[in-house]
């Protein structure tokens, strides 16, 4: 059967198959092993996207779930959360009533479901009418509200990510955002300025290419099991696995090399070794790939003469107005030719050069220098260097698997951005086996991050418009960038194709051209309108009603306290769940009085993954589909019901009674059919051709005259006439796609299918592999054309007339070592800081801490003689995030049934802490209890000298759920990454006792 199944698969390709190669497919592709009466689904928890099979009874009960054998990332293998799948879906705790609290009620009352969206839609309508805003005080159009507030959700289907971001701009809401704001935020902004897209460059399956893995900031083999497999993969046929941690984790007992570092010192241990590449550069070029560095970076291209880094001026870059904490970044840009084309110095000497600005940069970041910053041996750290820069060979490549530990911090975008420069140097961008591999924590944070659940984009990565941009004219010439070198694509030139498709996908036949595609209908945002400054916004009054779906912000959110507190100024507050959350229910924690707290609150019953049907986009961007394949509880819905239910009331009430400009919700398209059909929604995400009425094929066919839409341009191709591409289950592949593992007939994966992004960097000029063994795309001379994974790009080989390089979606065309422009507000180029609270001066200049961040009014600082101690947050594998949906399930429970502290031996003695005891943690927003693990993972540091001790708390526990415990946010600051605002969670200062 298995040798049927792979001949059969295999067939399709013979055209360009030998015989070898062909047997070779046909023994690594197993066919499907679904069975009669079992459907498949997609595990709810992180971002691997693991595959499931649910079997049920005649009552529509789940029976089993188990590892899909078939699927290409698990292979049949769950973690121990995958595998408690089915006490999320068999759980008596599960909510299974729709819930109201009144004012000062001590009580959940039930209620019905048409109450409950009456009065939901009833309160949206008041708030939305009373604290309407056409005009801000300059006169420019807004047409928005900033009291209601939308927080979630990154484990909801494409489609009710879709339907949210379509339902909460339509309401005029400016303060959207979702978990992905605290967990990748800086990602998206960091990958996008190096590359040009915020994502995952290559994918799960891909990291078994790979000559070396580091690990920094993520403990993969904890936190994304399944992806780990394939680090493991790897090692197996001789991979070398570098760890990077303040903690020894269990990624780090795997490794080859385990590097301890300093929590919050990301820049340093790289920018180290981006001084060790340069210089090995200069001495032996014959083992970089200078080709790559030359034609595929921006290393050549000069700045303006006006740019001065930190080098020059004692850790800040030119332009920098202390009073406002911003850059003017008029310097941070590259000199033009005559014809507006950026000068080059190919022989990589003129003092203007990228390369030249990052040697001077990074020239302070000796070894003894990096080691006294971060803690790192020495040994250890030029063992680093060394493993590490060995995969500058062209036919080498080496990946870098980050997650939460990168991302949260106030310079966190720059820590992306070293790794992404250290990777552009040693050529391993776009190559299989190399690439920046971001590991997502929710199961569809991509997902919902592609359909816009942010205040400052549209899906696919548009922007939000700005009240400067007074109509589509003005905000098309805003955002869409222009190019006059004829070798870069500059795929942004087709924006306003994808804008106007989305307006067309949102209004239908109320957006025309006459109407500007009722552009005026966008809610306009000016300002930070992040999680933070929602939190300001609630503390604040401004924000009087919240809707808040699949998300636990009272636990996950920072200075948990404060935002507790907040939750009590609400005059209303809606949440979907399957839990009652801890968010739900502020008003009953520890310490309050329900009978002083005036907030209204709803608490709806939500289906989970395995009850309801669509597509989740995993951290490698496959979009996978996946079906109902249960019953959830009688009372619980889908989202994509909940959101219907309720923008159907509010239109209902809008057109019956009024309102304040109710123009985009009554001309909203929301035509889903009732109950609303799942494919309807992922059709129009697609797109039309609306002339042919049909489907279409790939997002080179949108066009901006307002004859096609799309609701995001990023998923068409995703469900065309072809079918719905997600639902693919077919492992097959040719031999070339089968050596790397590119499976590119199961699911489907943005953008067109393309599995390894920029993969036309990891060809030479003539568009031959760099890796001959490890080919991504291969040029075939005699069909012209491109065959291995869709090509980044269908322009042929750079030798060849009418190309374009390969990094298509910047500017330039070449990858960012340095990132020009307003990319970044804190640097084109990164520099260490230490993290806001730390117990040490910053070594490489006087500017202590980020100094683009915002300071909040509620911020308040913890003093490093109170708080000597760095403590940072993580999680554990049995538990996930904010916990709700793993704390109500007694197996996990009875795996991690506490919250707990991690100590060193050394910091254990000093304070009289001893073992399995309670202690206290105390930070200068609260303290928490915890049971003390006495550990020798965690050993202190040395620090310039100094001796520093770090601790370690995971941040899964609340006041809810079957397992309770203190939350680690109650101690975290409430400051963020000066991009994008994602708190620091991962380096603050503490003090911990015995209790
Ligand atoms: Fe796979 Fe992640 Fe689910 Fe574990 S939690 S089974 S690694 S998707």
């Amino acid at each position: 059967m298995k040798l049927c199944g792979g001949t059969a698969a295999g067939a399709a390709f013979v055209g360009v198959l030998d015989p070898e190669s062909f047997v070779e497919a046909a023994s690594i592709d197993i066919p499907l092993r679904k069975r009669i009466g079992e459907k498949t689904s997609i595990c709810c928890y992180c971002g691997v996207g693991c595959g499931v099979i649910v079997a049920s009874d005649e009552n529509g009960k789940a029976t089993s779930i188990e590892g899909d054998p078939d699927h290409p990332i698990n292979q049949g293998a769950l973690c121990s959360k995958g595998a408690a799948l089915i006490q999320v879906t068999n759980n008596e705790r599960r909510l299974d009533k729709v819930l109201y609290r009144a004012p000062y009620s001590s009580d959940w009352e039930k209620v019905s479901w048409d109450w409950a969206i009456d009065k939901i839609a009833r309160n949206i309508k008041k708030t939305r009418d009373e604290n309407w805003t056409y005009e801000d005080e300059k006169g420019r159009v807004v047409n928005h509200t900033e009291a209601i507030g939308w927080d979630g959700s990154a484990v909801v289907n494409n489609e009710e990510a879709y339907l949210f971001t379509k339902f909460a701009r339509a309401l005029g809401i400016t303060y959207l955002e979702h978990c992905a704001r605290l967990c990748h935020s800086s990602t998206v902004a960091a990958l996008g300025a190096s590359f040009g897209r915020g994502a995952m460059t290559n994918h799960w399956i891909d990291i078994k290419n790979s000559n070396c893995i580091m690990i920094i900031g993520s403990n993969a083999a904890e936190n994304h099991p399944l992806a780990f497999k394939w680090v493991t993969k790897a090692m197996e046929k001789g991979a070398k696995l570098i760890s990077v941690d303040p903690r020894f984790t269990r990624t780090s007992s795997k490794a080859d090399i385990y590097a301890k570092m300093r929590s919050g010192t990301d820049v340093a241990f790289i920018g180290g070794m981006i001084k060790y590449v340069i210089e090995d550069i200069e001495k032996h070029p014959e083992n970089y790939n200078m080709t790559y560095i030359e034609e595929y970076t921006n290393a050549t291209l000069l700045i303006d003469p006006n740019f001065k880094g930190p080098a020059d001026l004692d850790g800040l870059f030119s332009g920098y107005d202390a009073g406002k904490r911003a850059y003017d970044r008029s310097s941070w840009v590259y000199q033009l030719d005559d014809e507006g084309i950026p000068k080059r110095d190919l022989s990589l000497k003129d003092p203007n050069c990228v390369f030249q600005l990052l040697k001077k940069q990074f020239a302070r970041y000796d070894v003894d220098t990096v080691c006294s910053v971060t803690g790192t041996p020495k040994d250890v750290y030029l063992k680093v260097c060394e493993t590490y820069t060995a995969t500058g060979k062209p036919d080498k490549s080496a990946t870098i698997i980050y997650a939460m530990g990168t991302t949260q911090h106030t310079n966190a975008a720059q820590m992306i951005r070293s790794y992404s420069i250290l990777q552009l140097l040693l050529g391993n961008i776009g190559v299989a086996g190399g690439g920046i591999n971001a590991a997502r924590g929710q199961s569809n944070v991509q997902g919902s991050t592609d359909h816009a659940i942010l205040y400052h984009i549209l899906p696919g990565y548009l922007k939000t418009p700005h009240p400067e941009d007074v109509d589509l004219e003005a905000y098309l010439k805003h955002y869409t960038p222009t190019s006059n070198d004829p070798l870069s694509a500059n795929w942004w030139q087709n924006y306003a194709k994808y804008i106007v498709s989305l307006l067309k996908a949102w209004y239908g036949d109320a957006a025309s051209a006459s109407n500007d595609f009722a552009y005026e209908y966008l809610p306009k945002v000016e300002g930070d309108h992040s999680h933070i400054a929602m939190a300001e916004a609630i503390e604040n009054g401004v924000v009087k009603g919240l809707i808040s779906p699949g998300h636990n912000t009272a636990v996950s959110g920072p200075n948990a306290n404060l935002e507790r507190a907040g939750l009590d100024k609400l005059d209303w507050l809606a949440v979907w769940d399957l839990w009652e959350t801890e968010t739900a229910a502020h008003w009953k924690r520890p310490g309050t009085a329900p009978s002083q707290i005036r907030t209204e609150v709803f608490l709806l019953p939500a289906q989970a993954s395995m009850e309801k049907e669509g597509s989740l986009t995993n951290s490698g961007r496959w979009s996978q589909w996946r079906y109902k394949c249960c019953d959830g509880p009688a009372m619980a819905r889908s989202d994509l019901w909940i959101v219907t239910k309720l923008i159907k009331k509010v239109k209902e009430l809008y057109d019956t009674e009024g309102g304040e400009y109710p123009d985009p919700i009554l001309n909203l398209a929301w035509d889903y059919g009732g109950p609303p059909d799942v494919h309807k929604v992922a059709k129009e995400i697609n797109g039309y051709d609306l002339e042919a009425g049909e489907l279409l094929p790939s997002f080179t066919k949108l066009k901006s005259d307002g004859t096609t839409s799309s609701g995001n341009w990023l998923y068409c191709a995703s469900y065309t006439e072809d079918g719905n591409m997600a639902a693919r289950r077919d492992p097959t592949q040719t031999p070339e796609q089968a050596n790397i593992g590119l499976y590119p007939n199961w699911s489907w994966c943005w953008p067109v299918n393309r599995r390894i992004i920029y993969n036309r960097a990891s060809v030479d000029l003539d568009g031959n592999p760099f890796n001959p063994d490890k080919p991504v795309i291969n040029w075939h001379p005699l069909r012209g054309k491109w065959e291995g994974d869709v090509p980044d790009g269908g322009w042929p080989p750079m030798s060849q007339e009418g190309t374009k390089l390969p990094f298509i979606m910047t500017s330039e065309g070449r990858g960012h070592i340095f990132a020009p422009g307003t990319l970044l507000k804190d640097g084109p180029i990164p520099e260490h800081y230490e993290p806001w609270e730390s117990p040490v001066g910053n070594l490489l200049s006087n500017t202590q801490s980020d100094p683009a961040v915002t300071i909040w009014k509620s911020l308040v600082k913890g003093d490093a003689s109170k708080y000597p101690i760095v403590a940072t947050t993580y999680r554990v594998s049995e538990h996930w995030l904010a916990g709700q949906m793993t704390r109500n399930l007694p197996w996990l429970v009875e795996l991690m049934p506490e919250m707990f502290v991690e100590v060193s031996e050394e910091l254990a003695e000093e304070k009289g802490i001893e073992n399995s005891k309670k202690v206290i943690v105390e930070s200068a927003r609260g303290k928490i209890e915890a049971v003390a693990v006495v550990t020798r993972r965690f050993t202190p540091f040395s620090i310039n000298g100094k001796r520093v001790h770090q601790i370690g708390i995971p941040w899964h526990w609340g006041y809810m759920g079957l397992s309770k415990g203190d939350s680690a946010n109650v101690l975290t600051p409430n400051i963020g990454d000066a991009n994008t605002t994602i708190p620091e969670y991962k380096a603050f200062l503490c003090d911990i006792m015995a209790k």
